[in-house]
């Protein structure tokens, strides 16, 4: 048995967070539908910030509910706070995906408060957590943002990464991602953030959110896999941009991402011709958007078989 690894897609939540032509709920939904055919388990598929913030995700309560009639996928949704998790609660997504900036600067200009104030708030997140009845209860993750760097204060420091981690690990998140907001991290950088903070929360899954701004995407995924990572978000065609570099590509791309897996020997479950082929949907919805991605364009090479399929 080849080993396992876990692509997630955040290409409707990170990706059309981006874009400012509003996307249709239909569109949306054959989205999720077709990559969850192409057999992407896990899908980030709304924010639940409020409408007025950003009128993308007012259709997120539909979009929810037809994610989670999909068998066998996990429905993830970004909370920005307390109200977003009782919303993610009520609706039964099965995994509310919190987000904190690791950077003071970027944490304030986001939601106006310090990063003490917001590993808090992720604590009241868990204590609603706790009131729901076990089988109807989300996993609460954690994520940590600009662990790597910050656009606005420039330098983060390492340690703090992993003093973080280690104490929403301890208030009990059920998961973190360490994310590369802003495209700053490296591979060294993502080796010794990873091999610390596993070393402290090693019995919580930790995922890597990587964006692909100076094209160090996937030999950070190369570099986070070694650390012991097995869990990783992409963007499908890589869609999304950077709201703080214009012109500058967003999250790495889940079909380079799944090749580079899958060449690896990890078993990522996922079918290339079906992904590819989610490619027009999107490429529909938003025919301004580049589609990024380099298998897509070549294909994949004759001598290639995908781990998948020899597991
Ligand atoms: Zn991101």
């Amino acid at each position: 048995m080849s080993e396992q690894a876990f692509v997630r897609e955040v290409g409707l939540r990170d990706g059309l967070q981006n874009i400012a032509r509003f996307v249709p709920t239909n569109v949306k939904i054959a989205w999720i539908e077709a990559e969850h055919a192409a057999g992407v388990r896990e899908i980030e598929v709304a924010s639940l910030v409020p409408p007025k913030l950003i009128p993308q995700f007012i259709d997120a309560e539909e979009v929810i509910r037809f994610a989670l009639s999909q068998p066998g996928l996990t429905v993830a949704v970004l909370i920005p706070n307390l109200k977003g998790a009782e919303r993610a609660i009520a609706l039964g997504a099965h995994k509310m995906n919190y987000v904190l900036s690791v950077s003071e600067a970027h944490n304030r200009a986001n939601v106006r408060r310090t990063t003490a104030d917001s590993v808090a708030d992720f604590k009241r997140v868990l204590v609603a957590r706790d009131a729901v009845a076990p089988a109807r209860r989300p996993k609460a993750v954690c994520g940590l943002a600009t662990a790597f760097g910050c656009t606005i204060q420039g330098h983060v420091d390492e340690d703090t990464v992993r003093r973080i981690a280690a104490e929403v690990a301890e208030a009990g998140a059920d998961e973190l991602t360490i994310a590369d907001t802003v495209g700053y991290a490296g591979p060294k950088a993502v080796s010794r953030v990873f091999r610390a903070v596993l070393a402290e929360v090693g019995n919580i899954p930790v995922a890597a959110h990587f964006h692909d701004t100076r094209g160090l995407g996937l030999a950070n995924v190369s570099a986070a896999l070694d650390a012991g990572v097995r869990t990783f978000d992409a963007s499908l065609a890589g869609l999304g941009g950077c709201p703080y570099a214009p012109g500058a590509s967003g999250n790495i791309v889940t079909e380079d991402l799944a090749f580079l897996l899958e060449s690896m020997g990890f078993a990522t479950g996922v079918d290339f011709a079906k992904l590819i082929e989610v490619r027009d949907i999107v490429h529909r919805a938003v025919p301004e958007a580049a589609l990024l991605g380099n298998l897509p364009k070549a294909g994949l090479p004759k001598n290639f078989t995908p781990t998948s399929l020899v597991a």
